[in-house]
């Protein structure tokens, strides 16, 4: 990993020290790679705020802390069974031991372990940012990447399993490889969503309603994964499949 690594006294100025050369450092597993892809020429260790390492539950939502590890949100009972289930398409043992739920939010990937299960749940993300706090959808955190680019993941609060019903997939060779298509889809009352992670094409929450509308404007590429054709014969497939199973009618999932 190339660049210098510095520690901030205060939330404050690590947020001041935040700007297009720099990035938070939370486990490191992101960033201290090969083709990564991310590069930065300072890295700010993710200041140390309170209840940025917890799970609490708070207003009957579970509040858990930006740099909270995918093993201790794994070992927590408070922790949805949905969001676990997401935290364990990290097979590696390692990465989830260092690896933390904001820095897998704030990476944004392709192959998203854990953003398809949130969009599908209406997730809300906590930052802190130059302006100070706030508290948005993960939705909006997914789909405009510049305007929160400086902001600090503090925590993401996610609704208990009483409170909606959550269906992920995920497709990729191997546990250890990466994902070709993650796929989540949540009822809660009437109401669906979908969140989808596709690799080399990006993240989508597309209307359940309109979704095969929305799905065929998408960039979605051949590679080495399969072909175009391939991956949106899944996609339709599987969300067809979960909308039925989530006691959907008359086929709004198509
Ligand atoms: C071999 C290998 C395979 C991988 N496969 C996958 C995969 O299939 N799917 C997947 O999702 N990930 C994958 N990863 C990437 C990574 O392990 C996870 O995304 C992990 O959850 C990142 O968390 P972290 O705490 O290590 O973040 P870091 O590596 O510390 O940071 C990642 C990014 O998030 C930013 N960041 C971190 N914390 C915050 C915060 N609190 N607020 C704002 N920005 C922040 C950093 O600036 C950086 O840009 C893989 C990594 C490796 C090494």
């Amino acid at each position: 990993m190339e660049g210098e690594l510095i520690r901030a006294s205060s939330p404050e100025e690590a947020l001041a020290m935040k700007n297009n050369e720099s990035a938070f450092f939370a486990g490191g597993t992101g960033i201290g790679y090969k083709d990564s892809g991310l590069k930065a020429n300072r890295w700010i260790l993710v200041p140390e705020i309170s209840g940025i390492r917890e799970i609490k539950t708070e207003d009957g939502l579970i509040r858990i802390g930006a740099m909270v590890s995918f093993t201790q949100a794994l070992e927590d009972s408070a922790v949805p069974s949905y969001l676990k289930e997401a935290l364990r398409f990290c097979g590696s043992l390692q990465k989830r031991n260092q690896a933390t739920v904001g820095g897998n939010i704030a990476s944004r990937r392709c192959d998203s372990y854990l953003i398809p299960a949130l969009l599908a749940s209406g997730a809300r993300i906590c930052l802190l940012a130059k302006e100070g706090t706030q508290t948005i959808g993960i939705e909006q955190y997914v789909d405009e990447p510049d305007r929160y680019r400086d902001a600090l993941i503090t925590a993401v609060c996610v609704k208990p399993d009483s409170a909606v019903s959550i269906l992920s997939k995920r497709y990729a060779n191997t546990v250890e490889s990466h994902a070709y298509l993650t796929l989540s889809m949540g009822r809660e009352g009437d109401d669906y969503r979908i969140g989808l992670a596709i690799k080399g094409g990006g993240l989508f929450h597309p209307d359940i309603m309109n979704w095969g509308i929305a799905w065929k404007k998408a960039d979605v590429q051949d590679d080495m994964f399969g072909s175009e054709e391939y991956k949106r014969y899944l996609t339709q497939v599987t969300l067809e499949t979960m909308y039925e199973k989530l006691g959907g009618e008359g086929g709004s999932a198509s």
